[in-house]
């Protein structure tokens, strides 16, 4: 992939903080930037794999604007639903839920199981791409357990329900700024970086 540093890549998010998010863990590596509104395009997340998902969100609006993109598409795995809600988190249980309702929804689930093991995953999948580019595509996870109440007001969507075990606390009570060296969203960017720096490396050898 052929990466013009001089060029901002654009983040195919509407979502204000995983902007904020992807924005601060990119770092000084490259600047990232929002596109404008009518800019980015409607892109439904039809497939079964966060890979395809991520790759249609980057494909779109790499296709739109001519410019490099960056997507992700995240979900949160939880082992006693058998890896629910997963790559249909955003639509779980409903794609009009709020996030408070997406979290009490995977509690009360829980909850209807008796007392069942709480371990869970939060997985996040980032793609770039540059046109004319083989697209660089890269997953992380962290794992965790699922809190039995929502706790903390930082982050967003399951934040505050999934427990960081080395801390006790939720994501939703540590914050974006705590969270990043461990988080799904972290170890993602942070090998989708690597990768494309090889990448580039490899170009001029
Ligand atoms: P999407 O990747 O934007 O489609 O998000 C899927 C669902 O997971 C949405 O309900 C998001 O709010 C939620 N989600 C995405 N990223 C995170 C995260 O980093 N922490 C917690 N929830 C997330």
């Amino acid at each position: 992939m052929t990466l013009d540093v001089s060029v901002p890549i654009l983040v195919a998010t509407k979502n204000r903080d995983k902007y904020e998010e992807l924005r601060r863990l990119w770092g000084d590596t490259l600047p990232v930037l929002q596109p404008a509104g009518a800019q980015y395009p409607d892109v439904a997340e039809p497939h079964d794999s966060y890979e395809a998902n991520a790759l249609a969100k980057a494909r779109a609006l790499c296709a739109l604007t001519g410019r490099p993109a960056l997507a992700d598409d995240s979900g949160l795995e939880v082992e006693a639903l058998g890896g629910a809600p997963g790559v249909h988190s955003a639509r779980t249980p409903s794609v009009e839920a709020t996030a408070q309702e997406r979290n009490a929804y995977v509690l009360r689930r829980l909850a209807a199981l008796g007392d069942p093991p709480r371990g869970a995953r939060l997985v996040c999948v980032c793609a770039l791409l540059a046109a004319h580019a083989e697209p660089i595509i890269e997953r992380g996870e962290v794992r965790g357990l699922i809190a039995e109440e929502a706790r903390g007001p930082s982050g967003f969507g399951y934040d505050p329900i999934f427990v960081y075990e080395p801390s006790g606390r939720t994501f939703g009570e540590l914050g974006g700024a705590l969270t990043d060296g461990v988080s799904h969203r972290g170890n993602a960017v942070r090998a989708l970086i690597k990768k494309a720096r090889l990448a580039a490396a490899r170009r001029l050898m």
